[in-house]
């Protein structure tokens, strides 16, 4: 094993500077329980810096991440187990008041799916992602024929951030917080190019800004 030198020259600037200058913070942060203000379920993609974006400090926010930030279907057994525990441990002990599904522009996951099933011709032999990705389906279905198709593509990762809200309601725990005004859940969809975030209200994407 190998340790890379970016990684010791990152971390060396990272201890002398940043830690130094909220070592406070940090010596705070461990002597209390963590209490987030949101949990985010966002894409694995390294182009999404939710710190950077929310402004986020140490404790800020707990933080979920897969391919294509899906929240499984309940009926997905197979495939819900690692973000729903995530889910279960941030509402049920943390009790963090807000949940934020952060979908975003030029998703892999989503436009791989999307390929897969529309050309045919994506099909690799992956291990694991095809099923995995399997969970975008029902938010596929959903694609409007007559949007070109990087209009279907944005559609296609917009809908999945619905899906995924949607089926947050199917596990009883969260609809029950839901329901009693104790968890607000938030889709949001950040365009890379841009900065631009779009949120979702009333089934439709609205700058946010
Ligand atoms: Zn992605």
């Amino acid at each position: 094993m190998e340790i890379p030198k970016f990684l010791i020259e990152r971390y060396k600037f990272w201890k002398t500077n940043t830690f130094e200058d909220y070592k406070d913070i940090y010596q705070q942060a461990s002597k209390t329980p963590q209490k987030p203000i949101a949990m985010i379920i966002t894409c694995c993609d390294s182009r999404i810096i939710e710190n950077t974006i929310f402004g986020g400090s140490v404790g800020d926010y707990f933080i979920h991440r897969n391919i294509a930030n899906i929240v499984p279907s309940k009926n997905d057994k197979d495939q819900n187990i690692q973000t729903l525990s995530a889910i279960e441990y941030a509402l049920k002990v943390l009790k963090i008041p807000n949940l934020i599904i952060l979908g975003h522009s030029n998703c892999g996951g989503v436009e791989h799916f999307y390929k897969t099933l529309s050309d045919k011709k994506n099909i690799n032999n992956f291990e694991y992602i095809n099923q995995w990705l399997s969970c975008l389906q029902n938010s596929y279905n959903n694609i409007p024929n007559d949007f070109s198709e990087i209009e279907r593509i944005t559609f296609f990762e917009q809908e999945n951030i619905k899906q995924s809200i949607k089926n947050l309601r199917e596990y009883d725990f969260i609809n029950k917080l839901i329901n009693e005004n104790k968890l607000n859940v938030v889709g949001l969809w950040y365009q890379i190019s841009s900065g631009l975030i779009k949120y979702l209200e009333n089934n439709s994407f609205i700058d946010l800004d």
